[in-house]
């Protein structure tokens, strides 16, 4: 699926309906945005992933921070 769109005033776009409703996107759900060393733009439904590894394995969650066991369980060896 492929379609043109021009970049609005404020930096948006609007991804078409046909394409939303394929992807399952709805209304105010979080979307990660990234680029390519190519120039290609990213947008996919929001992960959450380690802070400080990147995993979006076995992940845990202490007030805002999320981390996978493997960094929590690094973390709590170096305060101890
Ligand atoms: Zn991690």
């Amino acid at each position: 699926m492929k379609t043109s769109r021009k970049l609005m005033q404020n930096g948006g776009i609007t991804i078409p309906k046909d394409m939303r409703l394929k992807l399952g996107w709805k209304r105010g759900m979080s979307l990660d945005i990234s680029t390519m060393p190519d120039g290609t733009l990213i947008i996919r439904k929001h992960i959450d992933l380690c802070r400080f590894c990147g995993s979006a394995q076995n992940l845990c969650r202490y007030k805002d921070l999320i981390m996978c066991h493997s960094c929590a369980d690094t973390m709590k060896g170096a305060l101890s």
